[in-house]
């Protein structure tokens, strides 16, 4: 059997083909040119990021004749007999064999090298070793004698002893990053004719987790029957859920169209996927989405805020998945709590929308005849419409027309202008002739000015034919009847506070009360 996995056949035997730990290997290969070695290492870090690598790279180091910058030269004797040399002895801390081997080093530590300057001891996964054995080896440790190296390697640093901890010198290995696992991917794929999409490229880094092994061995893996890697064959193979899917998934809940989320849902459910992998991807999604939100400042269906909700629901529901029932359950409940069918949140999104336009766009430029803006003036107008309100307004406008200097298009608009309701903030007015209320809504802002000049006060307006008033007017009683609370809602994010100075609800619910006629 000629087939070496790809891990193996690519494990990196050179400090330059270590991926993703610069650092360290900086700081190693200057050891080696000034000869500042340490007797104890210790090298912690998730699995699959370098460390045994490493070890065996700096093992051959120390030891070569002729290091070059700090490097193996890898063409003296040492190196090339580097894999049967009885110096280099690696222990595997995980096996039961462990607590023995130790005690034979520790036996045999006090022997000269047979071949090079050091004996190299590699102990894997250390934070296995017992107490015996630590407590054996850190008899060697505090006086060790000058041709030995120990390079402790493990993935849970917690568990080593603070005593063995402080003769070490620390290294702690970095998860790779996924650019550079997509990197060594691709340059193994064409080494191997392995053929596969960039999406599956960058699929496989994401599911490795910023192992290198993990990443290799999925390759492994994917590469079998021979045919193209695409994020397909990834989903049936490894029975995972590739973000690409996970993104379908929420971005129905951005659209909030519930019926392609069932249909998504129930594919997913169908699929027998790893329920905890699924929603430990789908956290990682919201997160890096929740992060694209914070960065750009771009205004979604999903808030920042719905985003870090949803991550804490999600965690919280992988807890729960040890009790009796469906997972896929709370999972589609979670979820469906992020449709919005209420008409204040839809209102919300309108309102954000409405934002975005705003930010981007210069004053003058705000599409005043949107149906949205409309929607909105209306609603904050009847916040708080009040008659007493609303009979201020007409004398100002009539205050207005009387100003000699308004003229123009302004004054023919204005002339065919009636307020029909009014709160401190905001007015409604009609035109008799529809044609006049296009042509004053694109006026609007000329016309706020005009009543901020002559009559002090900052109206937010909005133009309305006969028709659609009296369809507003007849909603609104309807919904005063029916003690639909009006919100306020903001046109703008920058003036938060003006918001917070604004009554949010309506508190007038009774019929005879209506203060808008
Ligand atoms: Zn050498």
């Amino acid at each position: 059997m000629n087939y070496k996995v790809l891990y193996r056949k690519y494990r990196p035997d050179s400090f330059e083909n270590v991926v993703g730990q610069d650092y360290i290997i900086t700081i190693l290969k200057n050891s080696i040119i000034n000869k500042t070695i340490s007797h104890a290492y210790l090298f912690s870090g998730s699995r699959g990021t370098g460390k045994t690598s490493t070890a065996k790279i700096l093992a051959k180091a120390v030891n070569c004749l002729n290091p070059e910058n700090g490097s193996p030269c890898g063409k003296c004797e040492f190196c090339l007999n580097f894999k049967d040399n009885p110096d280099i002895v690696e222990i595997d801390a995980a096996s039961n064999r462990g607590v023995n081997e130790v005690r034979t080093i520790i036996d045999n530590v006090k022997y000269t090298p047979t071949n090079g300057k050091y004996k190299v001891y590699i102990v894997d996964e250390a934070h296995m070793l017992t107490d015996e054995a630590f407590n054996a080896l850190l008899l060697t440790l505090e006086e060790p004698p000058a041709h030995v190296i120990f390079i402790l390697a493990t993935t849970n640093v917690e568990s080593i002893p603070i005593t063995i901890l402080s003769r070490c010198q620390r290294f702690d290995f970095q998860k790779i990053k996924i650019e550079e696992i997509e990197k060594e991917i691709n340059n193994i794929c064409q080494k191997e004719s392995i053929k596969i999409t960039s999406e599956a490229v960058s699929e496989i880094a994401y599911l490795s987790e910023g192992g290198m092994r993990d990443a290799l061995s999925l390759l492994d893996q994917l590469s079998k029957n021979g045919s193209e890697i695409t994020l397909d064959l990834i989903e049936n193979e490894i029975k995972t859920v590739s973000q690409r899917t996970i993104k379908k998934l929420i971005d129905t809940i951005e659209n909030n169209d519930i019926e392609q989320f069932l249909i998504k849902y129930k594919e997913l459910e169908n699929r027998a996927v790893n329920y905890k992998n699924l929603v430990k991807n789908i956290i990682d999604y919201i997160s890096k989405k929740a992060l694209q939100i914070k960065k750009t400042g771009k205004i979604h269906h999903l808030t920042f805020e719905d985003c870090k909700n949803l991550i804490l629901e999600l965690s919280d529901s992988l807890l729960k998945i040890s009790i009796n029932v469906n997972s896929f359950t709370i999972l589609e409940m979670i979820l469906l709590k992020y449709f919005d069918n209420n008409i204040i949140k839809d209102e919300k999104i309108i309102k954000e929308e409405i934002v975005q336009q705003n930010a981007n766009a210069e004053e003058k430029d705000l599409n005043i005849n949107n149906d949205e803006l409309k929607k909105i003036r209306i609603n904050n107008c009847f916040v708080n419409a009040k008659k007493s309100s609303l009979e201020i307004a007409k004398k100002e406008l009539t205050n207005i027309l009387d100003d000699d200097k308004i003229e123009g298009k302004i004054r023919t608009l204005l002339s065919d202008s009636t307020v029909v309701a009014s709160s401190e903030t905001n007015l409604i007015l009609t035109c008799f002739n529809s044609h006049n209320v296009n042509n004053a809504n694109k006026e609007l802002l000329n016309i706020e000015k005009l009543f901020a000049k002559i009559v002090q006060k900052k109206y937010k307006m909005i133009f309305l034919t006969n028709e659609e008033w009296n369809l507003e007017k007849e909603k609104y009683i309807k919904n005063i009847k029916n003690n639909v609370k009006y919100e306020y809602i903001n046109e703008n994010l920058d003036n938060e506070n003006v918001k917070e100075d604004l009554p949010k609800i309506n508190e007038v619910f009774d019929v005879s009360k209506v203060e808008i006629i």
